[in-house]
């Protein structure tokens, strides 16, 4: 038998539900807030990951899924959607309608992993994007956004870390002091850190390992080397979140390593996951669409791992509700009324309820069993006799009650019943 790839489970429908409840809730808040969905490949020229997230980072150089198609092209598999999302902005010049533009994606990305306890190759994401203005209302509206559908899906215990790292202007002093610092401990750190410290050194401040972390705990931190308008920037961010109540932590370890972001960076940690407990993060990168060839254009985003969510609302941190039950199941007794039964379930589902009829010939018995397991608010039986006098017999299958109704009378029955209650 061949089985499914590791690390890229299969969701199966008994789960879906929970996936479609996570992603409405999604679409609906970030609808409120004005995003707009969209969709791009789950492929792109491997150049725009390459340039869009950063030679030397583990991304690139470790994870992508990267293959040459038929044509001879490099292509890679998505392993975010911010580098997409830009590419279509200024492919679709879409800055030349609204000078702010805020869209959205939900989809999976693709990384070559070791798949362990919350990794996947191939997860999920809802990223958001707001891409057009500098300014500082931006960022905590953003913030505001993500803290909002959090709540909006009822994860409790979620912590909000916030920082600013700077800008081209003041960044560069803080890496070579952070360089600096990094060289003197150089002995104590651990292999990939050596190469970090040439390629890419503020990505020491992501090592996990405990004796980087050690040492990065007493490098020289971003705030005293933030200049004024990168530290009326982050104050103002954080006075808004303050307006809206909005409790966070300043957390200067809280760096991306690459280049094109700039001041502003935020995280939701749920300390309840252990080690990979990053609910959502984002920033600014006012960068990087320079880097992949565009004009200057600022944007902040940010990216929700759905494996994670739903990982924290299966941690028992909300409240399930109990199923309920909806629909019609349509029973027949004896094969003969069948075609009408069929004929039943098509109209009950044109006029939108959930509805099912057996296809495998099972008895009346049993296919009121499956009206059960399938949690059918009602069951309509159709048997021989009660055809050939006009009638159906309609039973309430939480209460067990049934009665006759004249067989033209069904559809509008049940379309206009209230859910709980019957005759
Ligand atoms: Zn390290
Ligand atoms: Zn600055």
């Amino acid at each position: 038998m061949i089985k499914g790839v590791k690390g890229a489970p299969d969701i199966l429908p008994e789960e879906s539900g929970k996936w479609q409840a996570l992603e409405a809730v999604a679409r609906d808040v970030l609808d409120r807030y004005g995003y707009g969905e969209i969709r791009t490949p789950a492929f792109e020229h491997t150049e725009l990951f390459v340039r869009g997230i950063g030679e030397g980072t583990d991304i690139v150089e470790k994870e992508m899924y990267t293959f040459e198609d038929r044509g001879g092209e490099s292509l890679t598999l998505r392993p975010e959607a911010t580098a997409s999302l830009m590419r279509a902005y200024m492919e679709h010049n879409l800055g030349a309608k609204n000078s702010l533009v805020k869209f959205y994606l939900i989809g999976p990305m693709f990384r070559h992993e070791r798949p362990q306890s919350g990794r996947f190759r191939q997860f999920h994401q809802i990223d958001a994007e707001a891409v057009g203005s500098p300014g500082p209302a931006v960022d905590a509206e953003v913030v505001a956004l993500l803290h909002h559908l959090l709540d909006a899906w009822g994860l409790q215990g979620i912590s909000l870390h916030l920082n600013s790292i700077g800008d081209p202007n003041c960044r560069p002093a803080y890496r070579q002091a952070f360089v600096d610092y990094a060289e003197a401990h150089r002995s104590g750190l651990c292999p990939d850190c050596h190469v970090r410290l040439t390629k890419n050194p503020l990505r020491i401040l992501d090592c996990k390992v405990q004796a980087c972390q050690q040492i990065v705990a007493g490098a020289p931190t971003i705030a005293a080397y933030l200049c004024a308008p990168c530290r009326d920037h982050f104050a103002t961010v954080r006075r808004l979140l303050d307006g809206l109540k909005i409790g966070h932590t300043v957390n200067e370890r809280l760096v991306r390593g690459l280049d094109y972001y700039t001041r502003t960076t935020f995280e939701f940690l749920n300390p309840a996951l252990g080690s990979q407990n990053a609910v959502a993060g984002g920033g600014r990168y006012d960068g990087l669409v320079e880097e992949i060839g565009g004009p200057p254009t600022p944007a902040i985003g940010f990216a929700i791992g759905e494996e994670r969510i739903l990982a924290s609302l299966a941690a028992g941190q909300v409240r399930q509700e109990a199923p309920s039950y909806t629909g019609v199941y349509v029973a027949t007794a004896g094969a003969e009324a069948f075609p009408a039964a069929f004929d039943l379930v098509q109209t009950l589902r044109r006029y939108g309820l959930r509805a099912a009829v057996d296809l495998e010939g099972r008895s009346l018995k049993g296919q009121l069993r499956q009206a059960n397991k399938d949690r059918c608010r009602y069951s309509v039986i159709l048997g021989s006799d009660e055809l050939a006098r006009g009638e159906a017999t309609l039973k309430d299958m939480v209460s067990g009650e049934q009665r006759a109704v004249p067989l033209g009378e069904v559809v509008d029955r049940l379309t206009r019943l209230p859910e709980r209650e019957f005759v």
